[in-house]
């Protein structure tokens, strides 16, 4: 979907197709130098991070295991709940192996604290993160983040995996919603 198609809906286009590709390939060369001579395992969130994990992953020159979980933290309003519930668990054992956990969003980092010690406790030889977009709030987490393509402002976002009541997340670019939608 291209922001014509929602004619309307969006009040400004933060992130071209073009700049999201392109910073998706430099965070790719970046995880490719990191892990050399490692294997790496691939953990997207559903279902937000599809579209970054499908991009990233193709931008990288090895091979990689690729799983999912379904985390809930939002209702279906544009705040955070702080509850974390696992929606789908992982398929793989990730004892002793190399995780690279990929979000779309880091918001308040609530989500993501508590997805890391979950799998920080499974025993695995590392756990990094590696999200496209990063807001201001993220900040005060304790979580660090390795990979970060853009910090962008305080405001609700959709596209590119991003949903505002399971809609937007088809739309090539990163925008933000125009009030009279959400209001
Ligand atoms: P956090 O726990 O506040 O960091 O929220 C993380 C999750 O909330 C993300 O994975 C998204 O699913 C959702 N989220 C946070 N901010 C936005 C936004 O601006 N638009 C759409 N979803 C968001």
């Amino acid at each position: 979907m291209d922001p014509q198609d929602v004619d309307g809906d969006l009040e400004t286009i933060l992130l071209s197709e073009e700049e999201i590709q392109r910073r998706l390939a430099e965070m790719a060369a970046d995880i490719e130098k990191d892990y050399e001579g490692k294997d790496l395992l691939v953990l997207g969130v559903l279902k937000g991070a599809v579209m970054v994990m499908a991009d990233l992953t193709r931008h990288l020159s090895r091979h990689v295991e690729q799983d999912w979980m379904a985390v809930s933290s939002y209702g279906s309003g544009t705040r955070s709940s702080g509850v974390v519930r696992i929606i789908k668990d992982l398929d793989t054992d990730i004892t002793d192996r190399h995780v690279l956990v990929v979000e779309d969003i880091i918001d308040t980092g609530l989500t993501l604290s508590w997805l890391v010690s979950n799998l920080r406790s499974r025993g695995p030889a590392s756990v990094e993160i590696c999200t496209l977009l990063r807001k201001p709030e993220a900040a005060k987490t304790s979580v660090k983040v390795n990979y970060v393509g853009f910090d962008i402002p305080n405001s609700f976002v959709v596209g590119y995996g991003l949903d505002f009541n399971e809609k937007y997340r088809n739309l090539r670019v990163v925008a933000t919603l125009a009030p009279h939608v959400y209001a």
